[in-house]
């Protein structure tokens, strides 16, 4: 069989990885010049880095077992993570549940309350049950007081905006699930992931093992066009190479493109499945990297919940891992998800950098602008889908409305928030559907 993948993403490989090794050709077209979509990287002091922040939790299973596939394993470095919590102008250190405990910017019982809530969270198994429920209206009612007004609320404002008040309970959920995951014990100090190498090494990895099974993987190969079945059988991918439109035919499409992009790459998408995929609208997250030659905080990870910054989290990479790798710089991020018609996402990068580094001594008071040696600038549009209410009945299906055209995307993972791990497992489980399929003569076909 022959597949055409739009996409070399998490996704997009992770799939290809697994239709070449069952003996499939496959073609994989990627717009941009390097492959790793969203988790891909740029040189930081002669070292690759993330556009964005990444790094993994322990029970990201799907990812940590290809990387084992791919005789990644003993890349994978496990390192305690620091977090802390910037509130009402102070730094407040909540790295464990000891430090929540002691976190003085919220009343003594409301600590408790929220650690026993967060735990009353975790345990909770049917989540599906918490579909209906905003997580702004669940946690308000459930928790409320103080614990939520100061901390909680304010995250959720952070990373949606104004959108904070449409994410479903089942986010909040999983995201408890996670950070539960990643400690050996309630009391325990939670550790992260990261592979030596940067993430690239499982992007190369897969585009290698593709390429030496008989695939490709294009780089500045934009998809413009996909279309359905002709009466042989055949899909067909339009794309540009060189300045010159290329059609060729496949049997059938993986398409790994946010939604909003889907209805300019496909025609006549009927109505129910369009709605669906408008169901969900993305946030873009906007990252400026800093290159200091001081450090700036004493935490991996910082919580912005306050108003009067203008952007969400510090991630201070070097914080956690060794600074020898960026060439001793401090390597730190200042993150924000907006809107794209956010004010914010329309400023230059020069003013963007400017306006949040008059913010930077709330958090260092020596901090100075000579500290700076090199600012990268990174705009990720579609990197935080907004996932609502009763979201299970309106997700899309991967199998679209057109026989043999597949969509693989970040909107369709769920109750989990999107993640490289999440898309390698749904490439993966897309690549066996695609299989079973074609076995099957593409006979139980089914759309939503
Ligand atoms: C700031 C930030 C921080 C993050 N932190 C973490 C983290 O700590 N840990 C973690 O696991 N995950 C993290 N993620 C999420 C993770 O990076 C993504 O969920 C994952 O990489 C998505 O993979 P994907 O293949 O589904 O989509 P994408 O990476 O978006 O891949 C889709 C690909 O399709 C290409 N494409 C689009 N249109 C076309 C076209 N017409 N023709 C050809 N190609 C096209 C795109 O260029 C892209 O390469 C983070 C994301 C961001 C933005």
């Amino acid at each position: 069989m022959k597949v055409g993948i739009v996409g070399a993403g998490a996704a997009g490989l992770a799939a290809a990885y697994d239709l070449c090794r069952a003996g499939h050709k496959v073609v994989v077209y990627e717009s941009a010049p390097f492959i790793g979509g969203q988790a891909s990287t740029i040189p930081v002091g002669g070292y690759p880095l993330e556009r964005g922040y990444h790094h993994l939790f322990t029970n990201d299973r799907s990812i940590l077992d290809l990387m084992d596939e791919l005789g990644l394993g003993d890349a994978m470095g496990w390192y305690p993570s620091s977090v802390g919590t910037y509130v009402d102008g102070g730094l407040h250190k909540t790295t464990t549940a000891f430090d929540l405990l002691r976190f003085n910017a919220i009343p003594i019982y409301e600590r408790v309350k929220m650690g026993l809530f967060a735990l009353r969270v975790q345990r909770i198994k049917d989540w599906q049950g918490l579909e209906p429920y905003t997580a702004d209206e669940w946690l308000s009612q459930k928790l409320g007081g103080h614990a939520y007004d100061v901390l909680w609320n304010p995250l959720l404002r952070g990373k949606f905006g104004r959108f904070y008040g449409e994410v479903g309970m089942p986010w909040f959920w999983s995201k408890i699930q996670t950070r539960f995951a990643s400690r050996e014990g309630t009391f325990a100090k939670e550790v992260l992931g990261y592979p030596t190498g940067s993430f690239d090494i499982v992007f190369d990895a897969l585009s290698s093992s593709i390429r030496s099974a008989g695939g490709e993987v294009r780089i500045e190969n934009p998809v413009v066009k996909i279309s359905p079945p002709d009466e042989s059988g055949q899909t067909s991918i339009r794309s540009i190479a060189d300045d010159k439109e290329v059609v060729e035919t496949y049997d059938c499409v993986l398409s790994t493109v946010p939604s909003f992009s889907m209805p300019s790459i496909l025609d006549d998408i009927p109505d129910s499945y369009l709605n669906r995929l408008k169901s969900v609208q993305y946030l873009a997250a906007v990252v400026v990297i800093l290159e200091l030659d001081h450090p700036l905080t004493n935490f991996y990870w910082m919580n912005i919940a306050s108003d009067d910054v203008p952007f969400l989290g510090i991630i201070e990479h070097t914080n956690m891992l060794p600074k020898e790798w960026y060439n001793d710089r401090n390597v730190v991020y200042l993150t924000n998800y907006l809107h794209r018609n956010d004010e914010l996402f329309n400023l230059s990068p020069d003013e963007l950098t400017d306006l949040y580094l008059e913010h930077l001594p709330k958090f260092n008071p020596d901090f100075d602008r000579s500290w700076v040696k090199e600012v990268h600038y990174n705009a990720v549009s579609a990197a935080q889908p907004i996932i609502g209410t009763r979201y299970g009945e309106l997700m899309p299906s991967h199998r679209t409305p057109f026989e043999r055209i597949y969509l693989a995307n970040t909107t369709q993972i769920y109750p989990e928030d999107r993640g490289t791990n999440y898309s390698i497992r749904m490439g993966r489980q897309v690549a066996k559907m695609i299989q079973d399929d074609a076995a099957a003569g593409w006979s139980d076909w089914r759309s939503n």
